[in-house]
């Protein structure tokens, strides 16, 4: 019987929260109206996480198992479950607990009347520290400041996805994935569950602040130009001034002034310009290092083991499982 619910929950390292998420998977598949699937992810763990997946998807028939063959982080390891889902409807989410599966079946509700796209905003974030809330606050402004597409605050990757919206999201080739604004550009009905975030059920957070930064980098990038248009206005107000400055220096000129003095106004002018120069050179750097990801149409992942599924991947991850179907 094929699974009308996809369940979908990256792990990396989490061998201490695997009893109990495993247990409230089992409790959440028999709530639910249909029958369901869980797609467990194994993003390059070192611990116990894969052993522990893998037999309970051996011993268990609603369970997939899928071990990557190193670390490639969150939003690679969510796209490859979603890749490998057989449901009409697929639902991401946390492994830590930090997503209760309680707002799964208000998802659904949702689901039910139509909508194609269900997220879940949090309310408050318990248990997270001050840092990390306020950097996330900022980034979410930031980012909703300079985005094309109306990119929703305080929202994570833990959302209902109906098979349509799913398939435009799988036919989406690029490597550089931010999962929470492709599906804000992806469109379709779109609506909201709000719930009060719990701390982690066990163990400690898998995000550290350089992956952070990086997922902050990459929704800027993906989604804007914008770093690209500041050497535009920002070099038209400095020839805008250097302009005015010149027409200073000339009327002074006119005027027999004396020009002895001025040479730190021009060491500060020549300093500024410089950095600014090599910011503008970096921030193209940057998009130019996309580019340069994007064309060598590397896999996105690489799967080492699975277990559970009825059939193996039609092609390694290639280009991309989209891509594979498309050709
Ligand atoms: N995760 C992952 N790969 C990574 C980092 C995290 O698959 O490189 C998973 C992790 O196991 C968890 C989810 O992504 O299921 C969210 O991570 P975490 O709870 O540590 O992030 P936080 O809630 O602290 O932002
Ligand atoms: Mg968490």
């Amino acid at each position: 019987m094929s699974p009308v619910y996809s369940l979908v929950v990256p792990i990396y390292n989490e061998e201490a929260v695997l009893p109990l998420l495993l247990r409230r998977l089992d409790a959440l598949m028999d709530a639910l109206d249909a029958p369901a699937e869980a797609i467990l992810v194994d993003d390059g763990s070192a611990d116990a996480s894969p052993i522990v997946l893998e037999a309970k998807a051996r011993g268990d028939s609603r369970y997939r198992f899928i071990r990557l063959s190193r670390n490639f982080g969150h939003q690679v390891a969510i796209t490859t479950g979603m890749a490998r889902a057989a449901g009409r409807a697929v639902i991401v989410m946390d492994a830590d607990l930090q997503d209760p599966p309680e707002v799964v079946l208000d998802m659904v509700a949702k689901w039910k009347e139509g909508v194609q796209v269900v997220y879940a905003e949090r309310l408050t974030r318990e248990g997270e520290s001050r840092f990390k809330r306020m950097t996330a606050d900022l980034f979410y402004r930031l980012l909703g400041g300079l985005s094309e597409v109306d990119i929703p605050r305080n929202v994570g990757d833990f959302r209902l996805v109906d098979r349509q919206a799913l398939d435009a999201f799988l036919a989406m080739p690029e490597r550089d994935r931010f999962v929470r604004g492709m599906f804000a550009w992806i469109g379709f009905r779109q609506a909201v569950v709000k719930f009060h975030r719990p701390p982690r059920a066990a163990g400690e957070t898998k995000y550290s602040l350089a992956k952070m930064l990086r997922l902050a980098a990459s929704g800027v990038v993906s989604f804007s130009d914008a770093p690209l248009r500041l050497a535009l206005w920002a070099g038209l107000a400095i020839s805008s001034l250097a302009i005015l400055y010149g027409l200073w220096v000339i009327a002074m000129w006119t005027m027999n002034a004396d020009f002895a003095r001025g040479w730190s106004s021009i060491a500060v002018l020549v300093t500024f310009l410089g950095g600014a120069n090599m910011l503008m050179t970096g921030v193209l750097g940057v998009y130019v290092g996309r580019i340069y990801s994007e064309v060598k149409r590397r896999p996105l992942y690489v799967v080492e083991r699975e277990a559970g599924f009825a059939a193996p991947a039609a092609e390694s991850a290639g280009r991309g499982e989209a891509a594979a179907r498309r050709a």
